[in-house]
């Protein structure tokens, strides 16, 4: 079979792992311009794997299978190098949060580093390179994917038996134009991540690092909204991230450059309802508002004590900001942020406080805006040849749930076609 894979990220990584033994013909399409790139794969940054069943996607993908492919990335790093720890695996640290109205989320995590994904990535590429099969095509774009007539048409020119769309969600102009064909496809739509990223010395979170270094909480706050923690990195950086129209922001941590703070997103989740149903437009336009006001390609930063009483902050005092100081601006995020969202990151850190002392500090910092997006759910039985998978497929969020489900359907294709 003559076969596309479009994108070269995590979910195209589990598939190709799977079919790079057959005879099947693979054509990888990369919109980036080769393998060293700053835009390929959501594989660039932190690299956190977990294994949980707990979060990370929608799909079902058992443990041991997320631990094997955990191991698969640890062995293309060539040296093993990695830590790793157990979220909420004590009763005590259990307890202490479930005793506060938190729900503590139970995970194994492994982290690579920033500073080793690139190897990591290379080495994966170099050997999928060097099969006969498997041919790769950087710097094009895919704008058009039409299942016609049993074949699939791509960029209405290259015809394949079969193809799968691995664009995460960096690709969702492609997703877009292709649920505009067939808008069918499209089973959910509803949800968005808005909130703050946290930056605060490691000394007040030193105990939680060292006993688990990620801790994912949620929150069922007095406004109703659910609030949970995100992505947290021991002795990490603040960075941000560029969308094209607007700007957010992230963190990461390193194996070795270590930085004395520690940072976390504190996210609300947001489900709109009939007959609104825009949740990306809604996230965009708080995003822009907040570079609006901080001006060009900027984000607002703020002391917590300002961020709560809503005024702007002048000076920072004694908690030293890992953002590039060219990347901020000193203000405040109310004159950004809903009512609602606001009041629910406050109560979430004020709360937070009586399991963690000194996470309110007055001049602990909030870097604004941190928006997660989810992509819209696809249905992905609409078409036998042509399939969704990993991030754009609106069913996974983390890079082992991407490459399960790269790895899951590739699994499907063999025992369907052989
Ligand atoms: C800054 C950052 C940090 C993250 N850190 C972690 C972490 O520590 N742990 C974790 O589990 N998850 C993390 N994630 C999420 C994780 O990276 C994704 O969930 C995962 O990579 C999704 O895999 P994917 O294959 O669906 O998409 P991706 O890995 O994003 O790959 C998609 C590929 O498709 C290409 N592409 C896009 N559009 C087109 C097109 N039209 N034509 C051709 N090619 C195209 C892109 O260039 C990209 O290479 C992070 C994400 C970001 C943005």
């Amino acid at each position: 079979m003559k076969i596309a894979v479009i994108g070269f990220g995590a979910a195209a990584i589990g598939f190709i792992e799977i079919m790079k033994e057959t005879d099947h013909e693979i054509h990888v399409f990369e919109k980036s311009k080769d393998i060293y790139s700053s835009s390929i794969s959501g594989i660039r940054a932190d690299g956190k794997l977990f294994v949980s069943k707990e979060m990370g996607g929608n799909i079902d993908v058992d443990l041991k299978l997320q631990k094997k492919l955990v191991d698969y990335y640890i062995d293309k790093s060539g040296n093993g190098e990695v830590e790793t720890g157990k979220s909420f695996k004590t009763k005590d640290y259990y307890e202490k949060f479930y005793a506060h109205g938190f729900l503590p989320v139970r995970s194994d995590f492994y982290h690579l580093g920033t500073d080793q994904l690139k190897q990591v990535l290379y080495n994966i590429f170099e050997d999928f390179k060097s099969r006969k099969n498997i041919h790769f095509h950087f710097s094009q774009t895919i704008e058009s994917v039409k299942s016609l007539n049993g074949q699939v048409i791509i960029n209405e020119k290259e015809k394949f038996d079969y193809a799968i769309v691995a664009v995460g969600r960096s690709g969702h102009k492609l997703i877009t134009n292709i649920t505009k064909d067939s808008p069918e496809l499209i089973i959910y739509n509803k949800k968005i991540d808005l909130g703050i990223r946290y930056e605060v010395p490691d000394h007040i979170v030193n105990e939680l690092n060292s006993e688990m270094y990620e801790f994912k909480v949620k929150y069922k706050c007095k406004t109703g909204y659910m609030v949970r923690t995100f992505c947290n990195n021991p002795s990490g950086y603040v960075v941000t991230e560029h969308y094209g129209d607007f700007v957010t922001v992230n963190g990461h941590a390193k194996l070795k450059d270590k930085s004395t703070n520690t940072n976390f997103a504190i996210l609300t989740t947001v489900e709109l309802t009939q007959p609104f149903n825009d949740p990306t437009g809604f996230g965009s336009y708080i995003a822009k508002l907040s570079n609006l006001l901080a001006g060009d390609e900027k984000v607002i930063l703020q002391t917590y004590a300002k961020f709560r009483d809503s005024k702007r902050t002048k000076h920072l005092y004694r908690v030293k900001p890992t953002l590039d100081e060219k990347k901020y601006i000193l203000g405040d995020i109310n004159l950004a942020f809903p009512r609602r969202i606001i009041e629910s990151i406050i109560d979430f850190i004020d709360n937070l406080d009586n399991v963690i002392p000194g996470i309110s500090g007055e001049d602990n910092l909030v870097y604004a805006p941190e928006i997660k997006f989810y992509s819209n759910v696809l249905d992905n039985s609409k078409f036998h040849n042509l399939k969704f998978v990993g991030d754009c497929s609106g069913l996974t969020r983390s890079i082992i749930y991407a490459t399960a489900h790269g790895y899951i359907t590739g699994k499907e294709l063999l025992n369907e076609f052989g």
